[in-house]
């Protein structure tokens, strides 16, 4: 049979992380090395064929900046997923990450599938985020775990596939 399935995703994390470069990406293949700040947030859509079903995404990219924090209960309240995204070159960016992980375990909707994507995985020689560090946090916390990589497309496409099955 076909069914047909909405889902609302989120993005959250801090401002620079490449949120931004991840939806860009996977819904439309491309990458810009500048890209624009995003202010609020912006929304997309992007439906799926997930095994027999097609699935709509509502795609939310938050803008992560501490004076936009009020607004991301909007964003995150009712979502059925959620990645969380850090930059591999930044501590902060990491410790930043767990906020929200905290956060959504703490207002979000229980059931919700989390997922920590270590983003700008193709600046290996800066990286300050090692694999196992994110993995064992990701491994306790019972999220998801990938590096991605916004401007290569390395696993992007298997971020969101994960999120959705
Ligand atoms: P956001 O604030 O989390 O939405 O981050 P953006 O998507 O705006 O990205 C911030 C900056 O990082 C931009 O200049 C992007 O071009 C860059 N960027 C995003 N993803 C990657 C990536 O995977 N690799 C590299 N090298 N740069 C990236
Ligand atoms: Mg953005």
């Amino acid at each position: 049979g076909h069914n047909n399935l909405n889902a609302k995703l989120v993005l959250l994390g801090d401002m620079g992380a490449g949120k931004s470069s991840l939806v860009l990406r996977f819904v439309k293949g491309q990458f810009l090395e500048f890209q624009e700040s995003t202010i609020g947030a912006a929304f997309f859509s992007q439906t799926l064929a997930v095994n027999d079903a097609t699935v709509k995404f509502e795609i939310w990219d938050t803008a992560g900046q501490e004076r936009y924090h009020s607004l991301a209960p909007m964003y995150y309240r009712g979502a059925a997923a959620a990645i969380i995204v850090y930059d591999i070159t930044s501590i902060d960016s990491f410790a930043r990450a767990k906020k929200w992980v905290l956060e959504l375990q703490k207002q979000g909707n229980p059931n919700m599938v989390m997922a920590l994507a270590g983003n700008k995985a193709d600046l290996e020689d800066k990286k300050k985020v090692t694999v196992e560090e994110a993995h064992a946090y990701a491994e306790e916390n019972g999220l998801f775990f990938m590096e991605t990589s916004a401007k290569t497309a390395i696993n992007v496409n298997d971020l969101f596939y994960e999120i959705g099955l």
